[in-house]
C-alpha cells in the first residue's frame, strides 16, 4: 500500500477547516497503525515524501503542471485534455508511483 506524507502544517494554515479534520483524525497515528496492520500480513507500507507531485501530474500522459487551487475539484490536463476527479487521479499516481518504487512496474 502506498500513502503520501502530507505538509500538515502547511496545509493547517492554508486552511482552517481541514486543520480541524486532521488533528481530530490524527494522521500520525493512523499512519502507525496501517503500517503495524500491514506488517502483521507481511505487506509493507510505502510513504511518498511530501514533494512527489501527486496532484500536479497527470495520470494520463504524466506531464506535470501547475498546482490545482484547494477548490479545483476536477483536474483537466493543459497537453492531452484528459479530465479527471482530482483526488482519483492523485491516488492513480501515489499508486503507480508505489509500483514502481516495489519494482513492479
Ligand atoms: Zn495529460
Amino acid at each position: 500500500m502506498t500513502v503520501e506524507t502530507l505538509d500538515l502544517i502547511k496545509i493547517a494554515q492554508s486552511n482552517k477547516h481541514f486543520a480541524k479534520q486532521i488533528s481530530r483524525f490524527g494522521w500520525q497515528r493512523f499512519i502507525t497503525f496501517l503500517k503495524y496492520k500491514l506488517e502483521d500480513q507481511g505487506k509493507r507500507l510505502i510513504l511518498l515524501n511530501q514533494w512527489y507531485p501527486s496532484s500536479k501530474t497527470c495520470s494520463s500522459c504524466g506531464e506535470v503542471h501547475g498546482e490545482l487551487k484547494m477548490h479545483e475539484r476536477m483536474y483537466q490536463c493543459p497537453s492531452c485534455d484528459y479530465v479527471i476527479d482530482r483526488d482519483i487521479n492523485a491516488a492513480i499516481n501515489i499508486k503507480r508511483q508505489g509500483l514502481i518504487i516495489l519494482g513492479l512496474a
